[in-house]
C-alpha cells in the first residue's frame, strides 16, 4: 500500500488513532484528524504525534471526510456516523486501524474475536507462543494498537512472526483484505449489544474475523454455543471446535475431566483440567480454545502444558491477589456486569466474601440471588448502586454497606476466616468512585496488600 503524500484522514484521536497518525506520518502522508473531543481533552495524544498534522476537532465536518484519499476509522468511532456514509456514497475508501496494519504486516495472524474472554485468550495464546521458535506480538483490542507493531519485513529464511490480535466487532466491521490464518470466535452473547442495532448486525460483524479466510487456513469456534456454531457451516477454512461438554472428532474436548485433543482420527490427551492454574469453567472454555490455536500451529505439547499450568491470568480478571492467614484476596475488578460477577461467582468452591457495587446501570442484581446464596457468607456493598444490590440481595445473605472500598476491604478482612476467598467482583462499573475499572483494582490491590493480619482475630470480631 502506497500512503507518500496521500490525504489521510483519521477519525477517532485515542490510543489506536495516535498511533496510526504516526504510523502514517513517517510515510510521508498528509493527515488530518477528526474527533469530537477539543483541543484541550485531546492534548496528551497531540503531544505524541512525531509530525505536523492538521486537526479538525470539536465536531466532525463533511469536507474533511470528502476531501480524503483514505479514511482511517478508530474503533470507538461508530460506522453509523452520516460522514461516513456521505464519503462511502462518494467511493472513499473507509478502513480501520487494524486493516491498515494488515497491509504493512508480515507474518501471521491468528484472530481472537468473541462477546467474553477475548482478552484472556489472546494474552494466553501469546503465552503459548511466547516459549515457540519465533517472535511473538500480542495485540488490537487489547490496548496495543496492531499498527504499532508492523512495518518491518522479516529477514530471509526467519520464522515467521506470529501476530495474535484481538478484535471487537467495530474492528471487524471496517476490515476489508484483512485475514486471519487462524480465527477463533470464543461465544457470542446478545447481551453484548453495545453500539449495535440488533443482535444479527453484531453477529455479522464478528463472523467477518473469517473474512478472506481459504483452505490453508483455520476457523476455531466454540461447539457449546448455538450461535457460533451456526457459523461453523459454510466456512472456506477447515472448522476445528472446542467444547467443554461434547466429544468431537475433530477439535479439543474434555473428557474424564482432562483436555483432550482429537485430528483426523487420532486423540492424545493434554491435561487433567484440575492442573489448569486459571479458575471457571469460563476460564476452561479459553483454554481449550487457545489448545486448539497452539494444536493447529504444531506447538510443543509439554510448552503448552506448563503454560497451561502456570498461567494466572490477566490483571483484575479473577486475579490472585495475596493469601493471608489462610484467606485468598482476589480482584476481579473488570466485572462490570452482573454476568461477569455470575461468573466469578461459579468460579469459587471456597465460602466467599464479596465486595460488589459501584455505579448503577440498572441492572438486575436479583438473578444472582441463588447463586450468592449458596456461594457467599457475607456480601459488601459500596457504591451508588448499592441500595438496589442490598434490596435484590440483602435478604438472602449477612449484607454491609459500607462508605467505601477501603472500608469494604477492612469490612472483608475482619469477617473472613480460614478457608475463605474475599473476592472484588462488583457487577458495576466504576465511574462513581474511579477513573475506570483498572484504577478501582489498583486501589483495591493496594487496600489489601496493605493488610497487616488482622484476619487472625476475624472471629471474635465477628461475633460481635
Ligand atoms: P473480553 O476481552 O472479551 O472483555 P476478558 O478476557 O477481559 O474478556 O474477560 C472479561 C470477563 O468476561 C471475565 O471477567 C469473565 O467474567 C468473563 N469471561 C471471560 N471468559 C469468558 C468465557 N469464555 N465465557 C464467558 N465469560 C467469560
Amino acid at each position: 500500500m502506497q500512503v507518500k503524500d496521500c490525504h489521510i484522514l483519521i477519525v477517532g484521536f485515542a490510543r489506536s488513532g495516535l498511533a496510526a497518525a504516526n504510523f502514517l506520518l513517517d510515510r510521508g502522508a498528509h493527515i488530518t484528524i477528526s474527533d469530537i473531543k477539543d483541543h484541550q481533552e485531546l492534548e496528551k495524544s497531540i503531544s505524541q504525534l512525531v509530525g505536523p498534522v492538521r486537526l479538525s476537532l470539536g465536531s466532525h465536518r463533511l469536507e474533511d471526510f470528502l476531501d480524503a484519499d483514505l479514511i482511517v476509522l478508530s474503533p470507538g468511532v461508530p460506522s453509523s456516523l452520516p460522514e461516513l456514509e456521505r464519503a462511502s456514497e462518494a467511493g472513499i475508501p473507509i478502513c480501520s486501524e487494524v486493516e491498515l496494519a494488515f497491509q504493512f504486516l508480515h507474518g501471521k495472524v491468528i484472530g481472537v474475536t468473541g462477546s467474553n474472554g477475548k482478552t484472556t485468550t489472546t494474552t494466553l495464546i501469546g503465552e503459548l507462543f511466547k516459549k515457540a521458535p519465533g517472535h511473538c506480538v500480542v495485540a488490537g483490542n487489547i490496548g496495543f494498537p496492531l499498527i504499532k507493531s508492523v512495518g518491518s519485513p522479516q529477514p530471509e529464511g526467519a520464522t515467521p512472526t506470529t501476530f495474535v490480535v484481538e478484535l471487537s466487532s467495530f474492528q471487524l466491521e471496517n476490515i476489508r483484505e484483512f485475514k486471519c490464518d487462524t480465527a477463533l470466535l470464543l461465544n457470542l452473547s446478545p447481551d453484548h449489544l453495545d453500539r449495535h442495532k440488533d443482535f444479527l448486525d453484531y453477529s455479522r460483524a464478528k463472523e467477518r474475523i473469517f473474512l478472506n479466510q481459504g483452505g490453508t487456513d483455520h476457523a476455531i469456534l466454540n461447539a457449546d454455543n448455538p450461535y457460533t456454531m451456526k457459523m461453523a457451516h459454510g466456512r472456506k477454512a477447515p472448522v476445528f471446535l472446542f467444547s467443554r461438554k461434547q466429544h468431537l472428532s475433530d477439535g479439543v474436548f474434555v473428557n474424564e475431566e482432562t483436555i483432550q485433543i482429537s485430528y483426523r482420527g487420532i486423540c492424545e490427551k493434554l491435561l487433567p483440567v484440575r492442573e489448569i492454574a486459571l479458575r471457571g469453567n469460563h476460564n476452561l472454555e479459553n483454554v481449550l480454545a487457545a489448545t486448539a490455536a497452539g494444536f493447529l500451529s504444531g506447538l510443543d505439547r509439554n510448552d503448552m502444558i506448563e503454560t497451561f499450568r502456570t498461567f494466572q491470568g490477566v490483571e483484575h480478571r479473577l486475579e490472585p491477589v495475596r493469601k493471608l492467614h489462610g484467606v485468598v484476596y482476589f480482584n476481579d475488578s473488570k466485572a462490570t456486569n452482573v454476568n461477569s460477577t455470575e461468573q466469578a461467582l461459579k468460579s469459587f468452591t471456597e465460602p466467599l466474601i464479596l465486595l460488589m457495587g459501584g455505579k448503577d446501570k440498572g441492572m438486575d442484581f436479583t438473578v444472582l440471588r441463588s447463586l450468592v446464596a449458596q456461594r457467599v457468607k457475607k456480601l459488601v456493598l459500596i457504591g451508588a448502586a448499592s441500595e438496589r444490590i442490598f434490596e435484590a440481595l440483602g435478604e438472602v445473605v449477612p449484607t454491609v454497606q459500607s462508605r467505601d472500598l477501603a472500608e469494604a476491604v477492612r469490612m472483608a478482612n475482619e469477617t473472613a476466616q480460614p478457608g475463605d476467598a474475599v473476592l472484588l467482583s462488583p457487577g458495576c462499573s466504576s465511574f462513581d468512585m474511579f477513573d475506570d475499572f483498572e484504577h478501582r483494582g489498583r486501589i483495591f490491590k493496594e487496600l489489601v496488600l496493605s493488610l497487616k493480619g488482622q484476619s487472625l482475630d476475624s472471629s471474635s470480631k465477628e461475633a460481635e
